[in-house]
């Protein structure tokens, strides 16, 4: 039996969908990307009313890597009739349920996506990768995982199954109504600020008390700053993917608020918010902030509910909590999706379990050098904050599509800046040198 296609994507969310719309245009690949979903939906617990974009709307799947693609978010504006009006709006980031339909538009436009079809289990076998289907089997050359991260269950909270104790992205589904309700929020991030303040609008009934807790020291912004938007360009990410692992964590640290900052938009409208409603006697909001609070523990109560313990950084005291709901905003992890345990003996994954991709985002593996596996939203360190964001989806998606292609299609080469990330080769060590200049 021959191989049936050259490339087989698992999972269709935002980055496989650039991979896919890349790949279009080319129609002697014959390429299929599968996704569990009923159908294309992005986030869809987190779609709250006024979350917008962190990311520029040109940052689509396609935009830096192909302007003429018929996959970009301006193509998208012009079909559905916007674009003037768009123009005219001024939005300097786009609500998230806009950018959704630009996603969903795309996928309904791409032929190839195939959801309803979970990739179980993927092995090699002499015929390439061997994807194993609900009842049916499909044999690619190369595969891209994109396969999205998992949300972060923090260890006191895991033993709590329950429907009132949920992770941010069940939000919606599961807090429908919060009227009369005492709801716990913890984590410091966007998701904990989004959650907030939809809590905080009414919009789900009034809640009797919202305690937002973070272990971070203040509400912290995100560092949009122009230098710090550096990190999220094609040069640094170079720049980063060069240094010896050991070294990238550290600087993956300094750098959290530049990906994991809330947005001075919606810090904005929280503070506008609490200062509103302290001008109607009878509508304060009964909003606590709780900075410095590392929750350890969470017990449920005989008479329902949740008590979580708390240590205060502040004043290094315990600090407790009642809710009748808590909701998990604490963030997600990197995680290789179960499908692919068969092969993980078979990749290079080194001993923090982290994936040194190469430049390309392929895995290194003991299988044949013309058989890839590329990984998105993988690469945290191997190439940086960057990678779980949007900012450079189209050039990854390049970088992926020209390897497949086997030419450089598309250009993802860096243009020159003033900012020297590394240093020049200089001949011998520092010690070296400074003993020369003494
Ligand atoms: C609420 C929220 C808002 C965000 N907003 C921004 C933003 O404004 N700007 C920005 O840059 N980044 C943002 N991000 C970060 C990032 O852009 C998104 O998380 C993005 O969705 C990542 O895309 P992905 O394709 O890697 O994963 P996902 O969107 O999670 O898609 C993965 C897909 O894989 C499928 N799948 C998983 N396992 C299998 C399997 N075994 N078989 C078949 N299919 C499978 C899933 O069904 C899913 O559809 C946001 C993240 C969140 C959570």
């Amino acid at each position: 039996m021959s191989i049936h296609f050259d490339v087989a994507g698992i999972g269709a969310g935002p980055f496989n969908l650039s991979v896919a719309a890349l790949l279009a245009p080319h129609g002697r690949i014959r390429s299929a990307f599968f996704d569990r979903r009923e159908q294309f939906d992005w986030h869809p617990g987190m779609m709250v009313d006024d979350a917008a974009m962190q990311t520029s709307f040109l940052k689509d799947l396609v935009l830096s890597a192909d302007p003429t693609s018929a996959y970009s978010f301006i193509a998208y504006l012009v079909a559905k009739h916007r674009f003037h009006r768009f123009i005219h709006a001024g939005f300097t980031h786009v609500r998230r349920y806009e950018f959704a339909d630009y996603l969903q538009w795309v996928a309904e436009k791409l032929p190839n996506l195939h959801f309803k079809h979970e990739v179980q289990e993927i092995r090699w076998s002499e015929n390439g990768f061997r994807l194993q289907f609900d009842g049916k089997c499909e044999h690619a050359r190369h595969l891209v995982v994109a396969t999205g991260l998992t949300p972060n269950i923090p260890d006191w909270a895991r033993r709590h199954e329950h429907p009132r104790c949920l992770h941010s992205h069940h939000y919606l589904a599961r807090v429908p109504d919060a009227t009369g309700l005492r709801i716990a929020v913890v984590g410091g991030g966007q998701s904990g600020a989004e959650v907030v303040l939809d809590l905080m609008s009414g919009r789900r009934g009034r809640t009797q008390s919202i305690c937002w807790l973070s272990r971070r020291h203040t509400l912290e912004a995100l560092d949009e700053a122009p230098f710090s938007n550096e990190f999220f360009t094609p040069s640094y990410v170079n720049a980063f993917h060069s240094l010896p692992m050991a070294c990238k964590p550290a600087l993956i640290r300094q750098q959290t608020l530049t990906g994991n900052g809330i947005s001075h938009e919606t810090l904005r409208q929280i503070y506008q918010t609490l200062y509103l409603s302290s001008l109607q006697e009878g509508r304060e909001q009964r909003l606590r902030i709780l900075p410095h609070r590392d929750v350890r523990a969470m017990e449920c109560l005989p008479a329902g509910g949740w008590i979580l313990a708390a240590h205060n950084g502040f004043d290094d005291r315990i600090h407790h909590v009642d809710a009748d709901v808590v909701v998990l905003a604490t963030g997600y992890l990197t995680r290789l999706p179960a499908c692919i345990e068969p092969l993980r003996g078979r990749l290079n994954i080194d001993q923090q379990g982290h994936l040194p991709l190469r430049h390309d985002f392929s895995v290194p593996w003991d299988g044949p050098a013309d058989h890839h596996i590329f990984v998105q939203n993988g690469g945290l360190h191997s190439h940086g904050i960057a990678d779980p964001q949007l900012s450079l989806a189209a050039w990854r998606g390049a970088i992926i599509a020209n390897a497949i292609l086997g030419e450089e299609r598309y250009a993802t080469a860096a243009p020159p800046f003033p900012i020297e990330w590394a240093s020049e080769a200089a001949p011998g060590s520092w010690s070296q040198r400074g003993q020369d200049h003494t």
